[in-house]
């Protein structure tokens, strides 16, 4: 072979699994689109990646991984008939080119071949490893005409079956595309936006409902998005929590917070809590109970007015460590609440182990609890519950006055939700605070 065959051949394979490489993906790609467009066809192409792989190379080594990379090589080839259309384009990145795949049901047909072939555990040093994959598909011409869009559009789908957690596989759509691209600005602005204080404290009262009295606040975070306006914490407390960047965040907040009760006190409204919520990373932080301490104590304040609110869902992961966190909290008079009571794996599990002082039975409950009579008992119930654990308890997201009646007529003692206020700005707040008293819009 002569030097310039050699070199042009390195350049096109991929040295771990001697596979075509991405340029050599690219160079086919490009040609397969020459071809359709000549033939008025369509095809597709799959990508697929594996689920937590970085947990491979971290927990157990880089050899391993490779051998791994090496054996889906084989498994794959072995069921592809056209073994050319196989191609690694990084780290754990394959992409199968499906020239003559033109009707989806064909390709959902081969996804689906392809994610039973990881039925079966990879036996490597004897250890059989269970691997899941996330797939994107997507189509020429209908999903891109060219190779760079139809690129972006593969991409952003493996993104999108990432983001719901992988294991399952998904075709390109256009509203994964808008949502995709927000995503993507969300997260590569998320670090300067903290920097730049492009955040907005949003706060929403607690009533207690007999009385109307507000007993507390809750602090919900807003972005505002030079782009994009107002965001909502549905749109990027994910993100933050990806990259870690919560845990500053959240930080933020607390100031925030410990800035505007300082406030409220000097302009001597009654007294009320602040209620805050902490995601999973924040509550798996090991410092978080001396994080949440130092700030308290650079504005001098008595920890007593804050809650901690931690989503139900979220207490699962390393529940002794919360244990304790929450053992310390209370011992600081911090009062902790279990957020969205009711929509997590274990509810009971958590009120015998987590001892809080507060649950929040999730909007879900209370949606259709004048109309359905599963809610009405559930609800009824955790009333009942909280009465003899001697547990505060809120109804979240009441929106009519029919919800309002019936949990009066349960003795449910507290409430949040549009009926009494949305969630408003600091100086909207600080004219109801001043009342101290919150009336349903009834
Ligand atoms: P959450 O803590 O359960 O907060 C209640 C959510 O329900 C808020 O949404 C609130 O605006 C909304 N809500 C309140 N009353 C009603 C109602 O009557 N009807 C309806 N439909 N919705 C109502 P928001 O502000 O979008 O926050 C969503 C979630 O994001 C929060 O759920 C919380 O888990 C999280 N979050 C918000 N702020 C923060 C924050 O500062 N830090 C962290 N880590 N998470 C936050
Ligand atoms: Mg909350
Ligand atoms: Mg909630």
């Amino acid at each position: 072979m002569s030097i310039k065959r050699y070199v042009l051949k390195n350049l096109n394979i991929d040295h771990l699994t001697q596979l075509p490489n991405r340029r050599a993906f690219i160079k086919k790609l490009n040609k397969e689109i020459d071809i359709a467009k000549n033939n008025q066809t369509k095809f597709f192409i799959i990508s697929f990646n594996l689920d937590h792989f970085k947990e491979i190379n971290h927990n157990l080594g880089i050899q391993w991984g490779d051998q791994l990379i090496f054996k889906i090589r084989d498994r794959i080839l072995e069921y592809l008939e056209d073994k050319k259309s196989l191609f690694r384009i990084q780290g754990d990145e394959f992409v199968v080119i499906l020239s003559n795949t033109c009707n989806i049901e064909e390709c959902e047909k081969k996804i689906n071949d392809i994610m039973d072939l990881f039925k079966k555990p990879f036996i490597i040093n004897s250890h059989e490893l269970y691997i899941k994959i996330s797939i994107g598909a997507a189509a020429y011409p209908d999903d891109g005409e060219d190779t760079d869009s139809l690129l972006k559009h593969l991409d952003i789908t493996l993104t999108t079956v990432k983001s719901q957690g992988g294991n399952h596989y998904q075709f390109y759509s256009k509203d994964m595309n808008a949502n995709g691209y927000k995503q993507f600005i969300l997260r590569n602005d998320l670090e300067k936006a903290i920097q730049e204080e492009q955040f907005i404290v949003y706060y929403q009262p607690l009533v207690e409902i007999d009385t109307n009295k507000i007993i507390s606040v809750e602090a919900l975070i807003r972005w505002n998005h030079p782009k994009f306006g107002m965001v909502f914490p549905s749109d990027f407390i994910s993100i933050a929590e990806a990259s870690k960047l919560i845990i500053p965040l959240g930080e933020w907040i607390l100031r925030a917070v410990c800035k505007d009760y300082i406030r409220w006190k000097q302009l001597g409204f009654p007294e009320i809590k602040i209620a805050v919520n902490f995601s999973g990373v924040q509550l798996q932080q090991i410092d978080l109970v001396e994080s949440i301490k130092a700030i308290l104590d650079e504005y001098g304040l008595n920890p007593s007015f804050l809650i901690v609110e931690a989503t139900e869902s979220v207490l699962l992961q390393n529940t002794e460590k919360v244990v304790k966190d929450f053992e310390q909290l209370k011992a600081m008079e911090i009062k902790v609440a279990i957020d969205d009571f009711g929509m997590g794996y274990s509810s009971l599990y958590y009120l015998k182990h987590l001892k809080s002082d507060i649950i929040k039975i999730d909007r879900e409950f209370i949606k259709d609890l004048n109309t359905d009579l599963i809610c009405s008992h559930i609800v009824r119930n955790i009333v009942s519950l909280s009465k003899d654990l001697k547990l505060s308890l809120v109804a979240e997201g009441i929106e009519n006055k029919e919800q309002l009646n019936c949990l009066r007529e349960m003795n449910c003692k507290f409430g949040q939700g549009y009926l009494y206020s949305r969630p408003i700005l600091v100086k909207e707040l600080e004219a109801v605070l001043k009342m101290g008293i919150c009336i349903p819009a009834v």
